[in-house]
């Protein structure tokens, strides 16, 4: 299985590029395009949501470039995921509507979303986007991890002690040089 957040962050900046993100983790999404299009007429990858939807994804990237190659969050990525951390969030109602006590037996709590994103159903995913992003800055350990010899994104296996390379010739090779150079 892979991460979902270094599949997105690998995922290329094309319609092509995001289909083959949604058919790996969100399929029904697909479906939602056919229904924006009924709702609005409106092409969804021709929309201003799908715009706002690219530069999203370009947010995401920088946020994990700037957390590895500078140690950096920049003030405008913090407002951005405690705007996230609220839209992914479901509201917690009943069908019923009205004042009266709920009866349990008779209504079941739903959650909802207050708002589509981007025009899309896409909450569930940038929930595990927002989930992994705060593993990452916070530097725990099943955070994702740049490997510092062949630099690729990679998820640290739960078990064990904190892994710093995304596997044995990574290591190998990293110190291999290293003992080269000193
Ligand atoms: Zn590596």
């Amino acid at each position: 299985m892979s991460n979902i957040l270094i599949d997105f962050y690998q995922t290329e900046d094309t319609q092509t590029g995001f289909e083959h993100f949604f058919a790996k983790h969100a399929d029904w999404i697909f479906e939602d395009i056919q229904r924006y299009h009924e709702r609005t007429g409106q092409n969804w990858w021709e929309s201003k949501d799908a715009a706002d939807f690219w530069v999203n994804h370009a947010i995401v990237k920088a946020i994990i470039d700037n957390f590895f190659d500078k140690q950096i969050l920049l003030r405008t990525h913090l407002q951005w995921l405690r705007k996230l951390s609220k839209a992914v969030i479901p509201d917690l109602t009943v069908g019923d509507g009205n004042d009266a006590d709920i009866d349990l037996s008779k209504n079941h709590l739903l959650f909802t979303y207050y708002d589509a994103l981007y025009g899309l159903a896409l909450q569930p995913i940038y929930k595990l986007f927002y989930d992994e992003l705060i593993k990452m800055l916070r530097e725990e350990k099943t955070g994702i991890k740049r490997c510092p010899s062949c630099r690729k994104l990679f998820e640290p296996t739960p078990r064990g002690h904190a892994q710093i390379f995304c596997g044995a010739t990574c290591k190998m090779r990293y110190y291999r040089k290293y003992k080269e150079n000193y």
